[in-house]
């Protein structure tokens, strides 16, 4: 194909094609609607996840809503693994370390703590570097018992909990198939992705809860 000769112009992009769009004013501004201006440092991605045996006799706790059930999960907090992947997510899209550096499972203060404040207090050190949460995205996995009915409960508390549109908080629930420790009715497991935006989430619309 032969080189355009000098001074020739450029053909204009088509009404509909992705270069138009993108001299619009919102989509300069909007993460959402122009993926294309998310680039680094504006937008991070962080994953976290958490694993935890399950026990007699301990309360079952996923995004600060109790479920009954006769088996929960041990550890040093609440054991929250939602809240703990959730949390990670949040710190890892910021570099900002683990849950652990910053909640120590020997620190006594912590004992039997409700997950929620490591949320808070892992959502206040983002915004103190200048981050602010876009979306959520969580998976629980364990056999039993069923989790459909409290999901739309347990986004409420994580939306109050953190000050986001519930819309933000995705969270879906899965079974072992009967296979490892989750199948098995062993252990809980939550695997978590977070995306925050380098400023004001201002420019995303808001949507009602779906
Ligand atoms: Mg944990």
């Amino acid at each position: 194909m032969a080189a355009p000769s000098r001074g020739a112009r450029r053909p204009k992009p088509a009404a509909d094609s992705p270069g138009r769009r993108l001299n619009t004013n919102r989509s300069k501004t909007d993460p959402i609607a122009n993926p294309l201006a998310c680039r680094p440092p504006a937008c991070r991605v962080g994953f976290g996840n958490d694993v935890h045996r399950l026990e007699p006799g301990r309360a079952l706790v996923l995004a600060g809503v109790a479920i009954p059930f006769d088996k929960g999960p041990a550890g040093h907090s609440d054991g929250d693994a939602l809240s703990h992947a959730l949390c990670d997510a949040m710190l890892g899209a910021a570099a900002l370390g683990d849950i652990g550096r910053h909640f120590s499972n020997r620190n006594p203060r912590w004992k039997n703590a409700p997950s929620l404040i490591f949320l808070k207090h892992a959502q206040a050190l983002l915004r103190k570097a200048g981050y602010e949460v876009v979306n959520l995205d969580a998976t629980v996995s364990l056999e039993r018992p069923k989790l459909a009915p409290y999901i739309p409960l347990m986004r409420q508390k994580l939306a109050e909990a953190l000050g986001l549109d519930p819309d933000r908080i995705s969270i879906k629930a899965k079974t072992g198939e009967g296979v490892d420790a989750v199948g098995l009715g062993a252990a809980i497991r939550a695997d978590a992705v977070a995306l925050l935006y380098q400023g004001t989430t201002s420019v995303v619309p808001k949507t009602r809860m779906k």
